[in-house]
């Protein structure tokens, strides 16, 4: 019996975790959920899923259900009640936190030696160098949850690293794939938040429409499995059955295929290195009889520049661009700035930051309160 907890379960790949563990009663036990703002939906999970402890991040949310209710001890708040979730006993937590501050919950989660499914990229991004190295000493492993770096896994294992001769990230391209860079200035929300074959939350959505998240996912391939970036490429596959490749030295290349679900690298995560039936992933090669391929355009979709500049500098200049990222999505959600302008809003902030090499947490701390007031500054 696997103790499992989920940070972030209001989300897509927090929902889909939890079917997975609900089917599987007799080897997953639920310790843990926590959600931010989706009370009503954290709450339904809490009847449904019976977690033994809940966490209502979102201070606002929590004081809400505070007015409401009568106190339980087992529902906790805010970013306390996220870190007191981290010290309860399991064997492994899905990290599906979104965006930047995610991190802690992965650092604390390490330190007190629990495997981490990590879905919050975020983390990795900012602060591969200490939560990789943590992980080593603490004998602790991380798990990707990430369809393309599932799949890089499931390729290399059985395989030697000094046999890799490219890692090669798949990417649909998102909705974007084929409109003209001159008409990126009147992208509605709407439509940006519209992907072909991916159903997620906002955010990523965004990241995937942008391209930033390729971006991301080249760091975190980097610090995931110990490869250089000159050896990590990007290839667009729109139909998203290849999750990605790796091509060994020899000139062999593995894939990793199925329809586009995270279901499988979910469970994969929490099964490891075991595999589970599922039957509601049947793949059909002839009614997916075509895989296209096609060249990154790194000109029109300049967050994937940005971040393998970002990654190849280091230090702390991932996290000035997974921030401005955050931050900038953010106000292109709100529609206070022009899709074009995520694109600038992080390049301005890359190019005023002042990293340190080697980052310790406290400066990544500071990096993140840089990058926040960096664009506090901004007149939008
Ligand atoms: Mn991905």
């Amino acid at each position: 019996m696997k103790k499992i907890g989920i940070l972030g379960s209001t989300g897509s790949v927090g929902t889909q975790a939890l079917e997975i563990i609900e089917q599987y009663p007799d080897k997953f036990e639920l310790v843990f959920i926590s959600g931010h703002t989706n009370l009503k939906k954290l709450m339904e999970q809490k009847k449904r899923f019976k977690p033994k402890f809940v966490c209502i991040s979102d201070d606002k949310a929590y004081k809400v259900y505070k007015d409401q209710n009568l106190k339980d001890k087992n529902i906790t708040g805010g970013y306390e009640g996220l870190i007191e979730l981290c010290d309860r006993d399991i064997d492994i937590a899905l990290n599906s936190i979104m965006g930047y501050k995610g991190l802690y919950m992965s650092i604390k989660l390490i330190e007190n030696k629990i495997d981490l499914a990590l879905s919050n990229k975020e983390s990795i991004v900012q602060a591969g160098s200490i939560l990789t190295k943590l992980a080593k000493q603490k004998k602790v492993n991380i798990f990707p949850v990430d369809s393309e770096h599932s799949a890089l896994w499931q390729c290399i294992i059985g395989e030697k690293n000094e046999t890799i001769d490219k890692l090669i990230l798949t990417g649909s391209g998102g909705p974007f794939r084929t409109l003209k860079k001159n008409k990126f200035q009147s992208i509605e929300r709407e439509q940006a938040l519209k992907h072909p074959n991916w159903s997620m939350g906002s955010k990523i959505t965004i990241d995937s429409a942008t391209m930033m998240n390729k971006g991301f996912e080249v760091i975190e391939a980097h610090w995931l499995f110990d490869i250089d970036y000159k050896n990590i490429e990007i290839v667009i596959h729109p139909e998203s059955i290849i999750h990605s490749m790796v091509k060994f030295i020899d000139g062999s290349i593995k894939a990793q295929l199925s329809n586009p679900t995270m279901r499988i690298p979910i469970q994969y995560a929490f099964t490891y290195p075991d595999r589970l039936i599922s039957n509601d992933t049947e793949f059909d090669f002839v009614l997916n009889n075509k895989f296209s391929f096609e060249e990154v355009d790194f000109n029109k979709f300049r967050c994937i520049k940005l971040a393998y500049e970002a990654g190849q500098k280091g230090g702390t200049y991932p996290v000035a661009l997974n921030v401005a990222n955050d931050l900038s999505v953010d106000l292109f959600l709100r529609d206070k700035i022009n899709f074009i302008d995520i694109e600038r809003v992080i390049e301005d902030c890359l190019n005023s930051h002042s990293s340190v090499s080697d980052p310790s947490l406290k400066d990544i701390k500071y990096a993140v309160k840089d990058t926040e007031n960096f664009i506090k500054k901004f007149k939008f």
